[in-house]
């Protein structure tokens, strides 16, 4: 069990926090290898707040048409048009046509560091968005080699994937849908499959087929509105069922009106909540580790949604990251503190969205460098400090006493401020995780934007009630159409590839807009808590991401393994 050894109070929120003697270590062992000689100080701010920080540096969704700040072509990315950054597109940004040096400066001892490196953050020209050996798929963000994608965020290798996230392994045609494994195919709305076909509306499936409204099941086909099952086929409401009469079921719902799917999508809801066996915390071949939704994992302490982790602690939505404390979206690295967007890192401290870097501190948008400080923006450099190049020598030399010059301005051990984020707080994950309202953001100086993109060139609009119930219905002018969404009112439009998967599929339109659906399936997953609870069924004490007041069936994990069909 972890042992306290501080009682902290966070300069945040005044709650009151633990540092443990296994925080302590971990922080002696990332620290050593840097160069902060006295090591890294124990954090000034809860795990809560530390993460809400973080995730403020974080637009991992909002796209935007703006004009790149070098060719002054439209383009397309993740900084709105009245960002107060300049914007590079990619081909240019990741091109020699320009020098981040350039902008290199001495660091001067009689001012705080971060008014410094804010100077040059807003100096240095960023990176559009991240969307690398991408066809035909340009609003596409935090992903890599996708084909004829739209809309979705942290997608790799997939193909036809709509306004989706966390898309992973090679999915294809996919829509609506959020933590995708194993090459998913012909999946909608379903939140978390391996290896799944045709799941529709389901959550925790693995390799599946055909399978409707489904929750936590392995290896299973033609299975309509079931949980809990294993290795079974044509059940409905995890009943047995002839495969005649599962058909003939089948055929008389189908094809899914608008209203009949509503219908079972509460009934769904209710039955995932009230009639499912859950385990304390979803994880699959975990050893001695505190958290959910882990996979493949060893001895990890409160993480969320990662795979392959050893020796972690307080990271989320990480993959392959070991000896690594307080991170979100890294992956494929090792000694990592207070980071945020990383992929292939080693030994980072307080880094924000870099690739491929060794020992790079506080450093934003730096692309495969060692050894760096301070910079912003750079590609293919080592021992810079404020984009300034240094010999190995004299950066050794410097650094240490520029942390010393932070330790005594209380600017060091800490992660940017969040008022240095590139994104608005309403424009940020943190919004999603710690919502805030305008009037709190601004108390605390935190940007919020009042930005609204135009709404899309259509000669017609109607509203998502007045929708026909079968997309065979739909007016041949649809993808002229606005549509009203249902509930936030914001129009938006079917594009074409989207049709046909709903053509393919016989579900009908959607009345809700992209963004209402997004945070639909948001509010079904459990929040990125654990509490204490008992085992229905053997009264141990067990934790869990279910808090204890709901009333869902919430087992430990041998009496969860006991009740499986
Ligand atoms: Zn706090
Ligand atoms: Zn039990």
């Amino acid at each position: 069990m972890e042992s306290a050894v501080l009682q902290k109070s966070c300069l945040n929120c005044q709650n009151p926090f633990v540092v443990t003697s296994e925080d302590e270590a971990l922080l002696k062992k990332i620290g050593e290898t840097s160069l902060a000689q006295q090591g890294l100080p124990h954090p000034k701010l809860c795990p809560d707040c530390r993460q809400q920080r973080r995730l403020a540096f974080r637009n991992e969704r909002w796209m935007y048409r703006r004009k790149c700040d070098f060719t002054g072509k439209d383009i397309i990315s993740m900084y709105p048009p009245n960002s107060p950054f300049k914007v590079y597109a990619q081909n240019i940004w990741w091109s020699d046509q320009w020098d981040a040096t350039e902008y290199g400066r001495n660091f001067d001892f009689s001012r705080p560091f971060f008014e410094q490196f804010r100077e040059l953050q807003l100096a240095v020209p960023r990176l559009a968005l991240m969307n690398q050996q991408g066809e035909n798929s340009e609003y596409i963000h935090h992903s890599c080699k996708n084909k004829n994608c739209f809309m979705s965020s942290v997608t790799f290798g997939g193909e036809d994937i709509y306004y989706s996230d966390w898309i992973i392994d090679h999915c294809r045609d996919c829509v609506d849908c959020s933590y995708l494994l194993e090459g998913c195919e012909l999946c909608y709305e379903t939140y978390y499959a391996w290896g799944s076909y045709q799941a529709f509306f389901c959550d925790f499936v693995k390799r599946c087929t055909n399978v409707w409204f489904c929750y936590d099941c392995i290896q299973c086909q033609n299975c309509f509105m079931c949980w809990n099952l294993r290795n079974r086929e044509y059940c409905v409401r995890n009943k047995q069922y002839s495969k005649e009469n599962y058909e003939k079921y089948i055929a008389g719902i189908f094809p899914f009106s608008a209203d009949k799917i509503q219908e079972f999508r509460k009934e769904y809801i209710k039955a995932k909540e009230y009639l499912a066996a859950h385990a304390g915390v979803y994880e699959l071949q975990c050893t001695d580790s505190y958290g959910d939704l882990m996979f493949h994992s060893k001895n990890c302490f409160y993480c969320f949604d990662s795979i392959r982790m050893e020796d972690c602690r307080y990271c989320y939505d990480n993959i392959d990251l070991k000896d690594s404390l307080d991170n979100y979206h890294v992956g494929w690295a090792e000694l990592m503190y207070e980071c945020h967007a990383i992929s292939n890192g080693y030994n980072c401290l307080f880094c924000h969205f870099t690739y491929d870097n060794r020992s790079a501190v506080y450093s934003d948008c730096t692309q495969n460098c060692n050894h760096v400080f301070g910079c912003v923006g750079l590609n293919r450099k080592s021992y810079c400090i404020l984009n300034k190049q240094y010999s190995k020598e004299a950066y050794e030399e410097l650094v240490p006493r520029i942390i010393e010059h932070m330790i005594r301005t209380g600017e060091f051990g800490e992660f940017f401020p969040i008022q240095f984020s590139p994104f608005s707080y309403n424009q940020s994950r943190a919004q999603e995780y710690y919502p805030l309202t305008k009037e709190q953001a601004l108390a605390k100086n935190i940007s919020w934007s009042d930005y609204e993109p135009s709404p899309p060139m259509v000669s017609k609009t109607v509203s998502a009630e007045d929708l026909p119930q079968f997309l065979d219905e739909a007016p041949a002018d649809i993808l002229q159409t606005a549509i009203l969404c249902e509930v936030s009112k914001k129009p938006f439009k079917i594009i074409k590839q989207e049709f046909d998967f709903y053509k393919k599929t016989g579900l009908p339109l959607p009345r809700r807009h992209p963004d209402a659906r997004y945070f639909d399936r948001m509010k079904q997953r459990n929040p990125r808590k654990l509490w204490n609870r008992k085992c229905q069924k053997c009264f141990k004490e067990i934790f869990s991401s279910f808090h204890p007041e709901r009333n869902a069936p919430v087992y430990c994990q041998e009496c969860y393994q006991k009740i499986l069909y």
